[in-house]
């Protein structure tokens, strides 16, 4: 396999998220590009720090606790994606800056309750499942509103917006990122201060960024394949 050009591959991503942007007419400043690194080793993602990147996403406790172990001089700015279990809330309260699949308010409340005082306060999204698949985590739209609201009113979290992982979608790829930023706005009469659209990836970042995406997460067209665990 030839090895990845990671800064040919971050240059081509950030021009994507530009054209993307500016076809929406929106400044390519307010997407920020989160490198989704699972599966990466950690010299991996020093590569593409040192290359100008900084917020880096990761989906597997143990293997994100190995890697931030070996970086920890890196001023990193690290974000959980995956499903979380209950087991596992202490160790990202403990490590992580933000945290966007949250999609239960158990899973929040022990998140806030670990969160070290020392600390600044855990930034959450709510994860949402906007296309309604059963195989699919995430909050049903339905049950959005009264769990941000709870989520708020925790100490040592701070609700900052929405996230999705769209099933596939051939015939308008925009639909379920349209349907999360809608969730969003009527969400915002309720919660002014939610400013985070978590949407889009290596696939679909394009109509991510259409429909009002504030964080796209890519992995693969960054690091290229992914390996196995
Ligand atoms: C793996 C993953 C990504 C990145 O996906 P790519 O298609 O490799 O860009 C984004 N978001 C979540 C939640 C993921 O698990």
């Amino acid at each position: 396999m030839s090895p990845v050009d990671i800064i040919a591959n971050i240059s081509e991503v950030r021009a994507r998220i530009a054209s993307a942007a500016k076809s929406a007419d929106r400044d390519p400043k307010q997407v920020t590009l989160l490198a989704v690194s699972k599966t990466q080793p950690a010299s991996a993602i020093r590569a593409a720090f040192n290359a100008g990147l900084s917020q880096f996403g990761e989906n597997y406790v143990q293997e994100a606790l190995e890697k931030m172990a070996e970086l920890r001089e890196l001023p990193i700015e690290w974000h959980f994606i995956g499903p979380l279990q209950s087991n596992k809330t202490r160790a990202v309260a403990e490590h992580f800056d933000w945290v966007h699949s949250v999609d239960r308010l158990k899973i929040a409340q022990r998140l806030s309750d670990q969160r070290p005082q020392e600390l600044p306060p855990l930034q959450v999204c709510l994860q949402v499942n906007i296309s309604g698949e059963d195989s699919k985590s995430g909050a049903s739209p339905e049950e959005a509103l009264a769990l941000a609201l709870a989520i708020q009113a925790l100490p040592r979290l701070t609700l900052r917006g929405l996230m999705a992982i769209p099933a596939a979608q051939s015939d308008d790829p925009a639909k379920p990122f349209a349907s999360l930023a809608a969730l969003m706005a009527t969400l915002s009469k309720e919660i002014p201060q939610l400013d985070t659209l978590s949407m889009g990836m290596s696939a679909d970042l394009a109509p991510a960024i259409s429909q009002g995406a504030t964080i796209v997460r890519v992995g693969t067209d960054l690091f290229g394949a992914r390996h196995a665990r």
